[in-house]
């Protein structure tokens, strides 16, 4: 359905050689490669509308205003918000989770409140929660896990009580690849009378979304894991929270009137976009996602499961292979460690044969320690990948497992 040949001739490092050998790229968790499009968008704002916006009355300061907010306008409706004023750009998905951890617990915590996240987040979805117990004294609570990687909802409806402020969550699990049920942790929240953040860093890009439907309250992603530029992110919010919530940075840009005496606020959403804003990387991030939409993200994902599965079912003929992660549902993630081989000599190995894994605790250090393993091996795939290269892949385990 989909023409790989020509979706890699899009992305020019995918011809290109490391150590001269033919680059196999399967570090796409980390970070997406960039098709030519995106970097064909921040040429021409460079060269034809560089101009600072919101602020001009002339011509480019007006036609780089316009692309900037049409990319916003592009970003609500690829993620089906009800308006462009709930989405806020950021530098990516850890700010944005920095934004609401800071304001909403200024805004509605008190000393011994709880939030919720869950064992298998990323860093950047617990730490700015840590911050928070030191500043506005909230504790975190910790939604555990079974064998597979999955959630234990059961456990998750017994630690939701009246303290409960935000239930803050992964989709998808950077580590793991686990695609958590957040339609009913969304539901049982709600039952609850707590909202929800969703850190779709890693969904994304590899599952339509829309909030509407799903009625998360918050929602979190990065650009440059869609295919779009770094340093630009995405926090999605209902207006009725982003209205309640206090500024996050102050400076230009998100003020209505300043004085020494008092100053008031803009309107949404520029009240949270301190400074100049960064019209370049918004409206690459846009060409990024209107040509992931050309492709169908339905077709992406049912290219992307097969690989999946071929990939498990390839990796899992090498002897010693343990596959960290084997929920129900899971995205094109595949962690691993081979027995008495340690994760970095096989990722060091593999990438002298010209193959990108990363290794390591995937900056999720608490999942580690419930796995009792320092890190895995991750392959991260994306639809540009190929059966061939996961055959190149497996074939670069089996020569590492014969160096040891
Ligand atoms: N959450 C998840 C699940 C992630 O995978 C990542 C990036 N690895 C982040 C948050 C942080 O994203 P960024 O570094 O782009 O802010």
């Amino acid at each position: 359905m989909m023409d790989i040949n020509k979706i890699r001739s899009d992305f020019p490092i995918l011809s290109r050689k490391v150590y001269g050998k033919p680059l196999v790229y399967l570090d796409n968790a980390a970070t997406t490669q960039k098709p030519i499009c995106v970097v064909n968008k921040i040429e021409e704002m460079y060269y034809t509308l560089n101009a600072n916006i919101h602020r001009g009355v002339h011509y480019l300061s007006q036609q780089a205003t316009d692309a900037h907010e049409a990319a916003r306008a592009t970003i609500q409706k690829f993620i089906g918000a009800k308006s462009s004023n709930e989405i806020v750009f950021t530098r990516g998905t850890t700010e944005s989770i920095n934004l609401i951890a800071s304001t909403y617990c200024r805004a509605f915590c008190q000393p011994h409140d709880e939030i919720i996240v869950s064992a298998m987040e990323h860093h950047s979805n617990i730490v700015p929660w840590q911050l928070q117990e030191e500043i506005s004294g909230v504790k975190l609570r910790v939604i555990p896990i079974n064998d597979k990687g999955e959630l234990i909802i059961e456990e998750f409806n017994k630690l939701i009580n009246p303290r409960t402020k935000l239930v803050s969550i992964t989709h998808i699990s950077n580590a793991l690849g686990t695609v958590n049920d957040i339609e009913e942790i969304i539901r049982i929240a709600h039952h609850n009378n707590v909202p929800v953040l969703i850190d779709a860093a890693q969904s994304v890009q590899h599952v339509p979304l829309d909030v509407q439907k799903l009625d998360c309250d918050f929602l979190v992603f990065s650009a440059h894991k869609v295919y779009g530029p770094t340093g630009m992110g995405i926090l999605y919010g209902k207006e009725e929270w982003l209205n309640k919530l206090p500024p996050y940075h102050g400076g230009g840009e998100m003020i209505a009137n300043v004085s020494f005496e008092k100053t008031t606020f803009n309107e949404l959403p520029y009240k949270f976009e301190a400074g100049t804003p960064d019209f370049v990387g918004s409206t690459a991030m846009a060409a990024g996602l209107d040509y992931i939409s050309e492709i169908g993200l339905e077709n992406i994902v049912e290219y992307e499961h097969e690989l999946l599965e071929y990939a498990t079912e390839q990796l899992l003929k090498i002897d010693g292979l343990k596959i960290y992660g084997t929920a129900a549902n899971k995205s094109s993630v595949v962690s691993f460690l081979v027995k008495g081989i340690h994760h970095y000599d096989m990722g060091m190995l593999l990438d002298r044969m010209g193959i990108a894994v990363r290794t390591g605790h995937h900056c999720t250090q608490p999942l580690m320690d419930l796995m009792q393993v320092e890190g895995t091996v991750r392959a991260s795939l994306a639809f540009y990948n190929t059966k061939e290269e996961i055959d190149q892949l497996v074939a670069g385990i089996n020569k590492v497992v014969s160096m040891f």
